[in-house]
């Protein structure tokens, strides 16, 4: 087979613009990112937990490589494959694409959740240590990064063989190490088999809580029982988790699926960077154990209960509009007119800022480092990464939405003047 020439001469107005600092950022970002996961995880084990520390706790060699996390990693992967393919839950349609079809996905994720969750207590109950994950950690994070580069690499390459209509608009510039960045095919499939949706949600996501799990048993062996503090980041992040994957459908239109190419940036951070970094908190508290009053864990736990009332009340607004906006739940809101025919929000959440969801979701991430106390950075990591990754979101998505909608957008901003802090920002 050869690449259709068609891919190789596709090119349309959207191809020039280049997002994430362009070709710099596409080459300093694979360096940087996962240098900093191995970082961040080497210093949350230090007993200084300090990210300013010098000379930084950096890892030997051999505490990065363990080939039991290969065979781990591996099967993790292969197991959640397998679950893709089980015939359970719902089929759902995604967006229409540019060749006017429509793509299958199979809507299973929390059944893979559970399924998984049934299987690791199983596990549990056979004397399986899982605290060795804490050990394990870095040479997981290793092989994370290194499946992630093989992975894109295979991606990039056989994107050449996908028709024009099949490339993202934003990854097909002809550098070719932006386009190994930012991703060149849109919906990359092996028969039915969704690379992009598959990566997206499940082997990832799932193992950020496993090892939260693990980090949850090694402070039970090194301890006798769990933390308070332990228990809540456990819980906040696995609620999350359960949500998303409970909400999978909700997926089918976010940016990532309906827009973004399938490269190097969602490869590494669905299988590398969220499960290493999201839950940096419970491998810190391993090391540094917190203790936690009654009221602060009550305050605590009022935040994310707030967060989350939030993020899935607004979350679930703007879905519930946008597929029947005739919904009696959403039916009374106001909107304003497009000249695509799309009505937009104005009243409701998504009348109270621009991005509600991001600020719920924000609430819930300093709920999640509070537990850790204040003596130190690190454990705040994922709130601040966060807050600059959904300013950056947001403004991206006002952009394509100023493309989009044009007048009627300006209008909307004008009675939403504000897009994710009310009266901040
Ligand atoms: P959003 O759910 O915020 O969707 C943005 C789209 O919503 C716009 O492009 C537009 O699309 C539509 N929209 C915007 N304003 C209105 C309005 N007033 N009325 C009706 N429709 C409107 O997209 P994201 O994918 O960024 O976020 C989804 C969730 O995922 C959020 O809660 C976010 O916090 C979370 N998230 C979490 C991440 C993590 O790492 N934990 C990373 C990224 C996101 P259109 O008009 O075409 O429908």
């Amino acid at each position: 087979m050869k690449p259709s020439s068609q891919a190789l001469k596709h090119k349309s107005s959207h191809d020039t613009e280049r997002e994430f600092g362009g070709t710099l950022g596409a080459v300093c970002i694979p360096i940087f990112l996962p240098l900093t996961v191995l970082f961040l995880i080497s210093v949350s084990r230090s007993p200084e937990a300090s990210v300013l520390q010098w000379p930084p706790p950096l890892p030997s060699s051999d505490q990065l490589w363990d080939p039991l996390a290969l065979v781990i990693l591996l099967g993790w992967i292969a197991l959640h494959a397998l679950l893709y393919l089980m015939p359970l839950g719902k089929v759902s349609e995604g967006l229409v694409l540019r060749d006017a079809t429509r793509l299958k996905y199979p809507i299973n994720g929390f059944h893979g959740l559970c399924i998984s969750g049934v299987l690791l207590l199983l596990f549990l109950g056979l004397g399986a240590p899982l605290g060795y994950l804490f050990e394990l950690l870095l040479p997981l994070a290793m092989c994370a990064i290194a499946v992630s580069f093989l992975f894109s690499v295979y991606l990039y390459i056989r994107s050449f063989w996908a028709p024009s209509h099949a490339l993202a608009l934003g990854g097909n510039t002809g550098n070719p190490l932006y386009d190994f960045f930012i991703g060149r095919e849109l919906n990359p499939r092996i028969g039915n088999f969704d690379l992009k949706y598959f990566c997206e949600l499940r082997p990832g996501l799932i193992g950020w809580v496993v090892i939260n799990l693990g980090m949850l048993m090694k402070e039970v062996e090194l301890r006798g029982s769990p933390s308070l503090a332990m228990i809540l980041v456990n819980s906040f992040q696995l609620l999350y988790v359960a949500d998303a994957l409970w909400n999978e459908e909700a997926v089918l239109t976010t940016m990532d699926i309906v827009h973004d190419g399938f490269g190097f940036m969602l490869v590494f951070g669905d299988l590398a960077w969220v499960p290493f970094t999201y839950g940096l908190q419970a491998a810190f508290l391993v090391v540094h154990p917190q203790t936690l009053s009654s009221l602060g864990a009550a305050v605590i736990i009022a935040l994310n209960g707030i967060g989350y009332y939030i993020f899935r009340k607004s979350n679930s607004q703007k879905n519930q509009f946008r597929r029947d906006p005739t919904h009696p739940s959403v039916a009374r809101l106001e909107t304003i007119a497009t000249a695509t025919g799309k009505r937009l929000l104005v009243s409701g959440w998504w009348g109270l800022v621009r991005h509600p969801n991001y600020l719920g979701d924000l609430l819930m991430a300093l709920a999640w480092s509070l537990p850790c106390g204040f003596a130190h950075l690190l454990p705040y990591f994922y709130v601040i990464y966060f807050t600059v990754l959904l300013i950056h979101r947001e403004d991206r998505d006002e952009r394509q939405c100023r493309a989009k909608y044009g007048l009627a957008w300006d209008t909307y901003c004008r009675r939403v003047p504000y897009r994710i802090f009310p009266y901040i920002y």
